[in-house]
């Protein structure tokens, strides 16, 4: 899949569109997604043009990486959510369901959370 420079996320990251920001660094950054489905749901997104896990996996620098996990723990921690824990989910592709093609990973929690999949 080639990288649409227009996805929404995209615009997020050129300040095109607002977002409502939980942390940024150099690397990533974190928003509540705008349709949240748990009492929390934050969003955390390189910055780097990357379609999804696959890609960023493949091809962004050791750098990237490590600032991108890094930035998923810290906002678990800003968002209190170590203790009672929460779910991390990174839809991939058409069968993954992911509708915007910029690497993301959802954070959910706040509450406990139902099955993993819904059908
Ligand atoms: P996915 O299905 O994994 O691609 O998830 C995309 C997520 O982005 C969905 O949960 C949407 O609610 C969320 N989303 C779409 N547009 C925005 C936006 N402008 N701000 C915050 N979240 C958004």
């Amino acid at each position: 899949m080639a990288y649409d420079k227009n996805n929404i996320f995209a615009k997020i990251i050129q300040r095109e569109i607002p977002c409502d920001k939980v942390y940024e660094d150099d690397f990533s950054l974190a928003f509540r997604d705008i349709s949240p489905k748990a009492k929390i749901h934050v969003l955390v997104i390189p910055k780097g043009m990357y379609t999804g896990f696959d890609d960023f996996t493949d091809n962004a620098s050791d750098k990237e990486k490590v600032g991108f996990s890094t930035a998923v723990s810290k906002v678990i921690k800003q968002l209190n959510l170590s203790e009672k824990g929460c779910r991390l989910i990174s839809n991939l592709g058409n069968d993954g369901g992911q509708e915007v093609p910029h690497y993301h990973v959802h954070i959910l929690g706040g509450e406990t959370l139902g099955a993993l999949i819904g059908k």
